[in-house]
């Protein structure tokens, strides 16, 4: 009994209830046969609108392994992973999408890896054919702008399925930051990390959460929490604005006092005075940004509120 392992899945539901069976299933054949790990399965329904609590309760009915954290409305994914990493018992965690992306069959896997002494076993996506080329191209630019940016090098192709050792998890809990992107967070940890490759399946039923807009902020805050380069690169971009005009104004200076007053000029003066304005619209929108961000974080909100835990195993709190 005691040199069981005991496993975590985490499991962020939002509008999933058509999932949840194929999920359970798909979990329960990887892991009948594995006597040596106990599971615990923490389902946190982020504020789902459709009937994925009752389908929840339902199975846990049958499953007393299933513990359900709702949350009181729709937190983001990034909110109820925290809330499953804060409330998980295991002395491994394992983020896991519900719709059968992540293929739980590699956990097995990623368990030998921990085995052997790594402590974050990160899945990684071999091919990407499940998303559109528009999906793949601006992912490929984001990580590229993001590691240019910022110290921390995000790994390519990884997205939140991984196996997490305890301690990497209280690391983690420990980040007091409201904006969660947690891919960088669990970048930003550290401990030894070894990968497993997978083709990543397309999701199985219902439409992806994550439109474009939401990739776009998504993409916003994984830049912003990480490098304050792009609010910097405004002192460059004034010092040799500076030292452009003052050349030029020498340069007028010098015309006007050895060949005379010449008038025309109209074009070159709105073509400037539009350039300067344009950039420090966007240098102040930048600023925007980060002190918006800071003025979140200054609230200190908690991340994600609960309605209820319904545990099985123990009285519901
Ligand atoms: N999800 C969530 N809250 C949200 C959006 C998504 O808990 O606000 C969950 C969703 O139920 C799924 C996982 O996060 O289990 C991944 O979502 P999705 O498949 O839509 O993302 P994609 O695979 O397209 O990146
Ligand atoms: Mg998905």
């Amino acid at each position: 009994m005691n040199n069981k392992i005991h496993l975590s899945l985490i499991v962020p539901v939002y509008n999933e209830e058509n999932m949840l069976e194929q999920f359970l299933l798909s979990v329960n054949n990887v892991f009948t046969q594995r006597e040596e790990i106990s599971l615990e399965i923490l389902f946190i329904n982020d504020g789902s609108t459709d009937r994925t609590l009752d389908t929840l309760l339902r199975l846990q009915g049958a499953d007393p392994r299933i513990i359900i954290i709702d949350l009181s409305r729709n937190f983001g994914k990034e909110a109820a992973l925290t809330a499953g990493l804060d409330a998980a018992s295991g002395d491994i965690l394992v983020p896991i999408d519900a719709d059968l992306q992540d293929p739980p069959e590699l956990i097995p896997e990623m368990i030998n890896k921990w085995r052997q002494g790594y402590e974050v076993v990160l899945a990684r996506r071999n091919r990407r054919d499940a998303d559109s080329w528009p999906k793949r191209f601006s992912a490929g630019c984001f990580y590229k702008i993001h590691n240019r940016l910022s110290n921390l090098e995000l790994p390519e192709n990884v997205g939140d399925f991984r196996l997490l050792d305890r301690k990497v998890a209280q690391a983690l809990a420990r980040l007091p930051e409201s904006s969660r992107f947690m891919k960088g967070l669990f970048a930003w940890v550290g401990f030894r990390s070894a990968y497993v490759d997978y083709a990543r399946p397309t999701r199985r039923a219902g439409l992806s959460k994550f439109n474009s807009w939401r990739l776009w902020n998504f993409a916003l805050e994984g830049i912003t929490s990480f490098s304050t380069i792009p609010l910097r690169i405004w002192t460059y971009v004034g010092s040799c604005l500076s030292l452009l005009s003052i050349i030029y104004a020498c340069y007028h200076v010098l015309r006007v006092l050895f060949f005379g007053i010449d008038v025309p000029g109209y074009a070159s003066m709105i073509v400037i005075m539009s350039l300067l304005g344009g950039l420090q619209l966007l240098g102040i929108g930048i600023i925007g940004e980060y002190l918006g961000r800071t003025y979140m974080e200054s609230k200190h909100r908690p991340i994600y509120l609960i309605r209820k835990i319904y545990n099985a195993g123990k009285q519901d709190k």
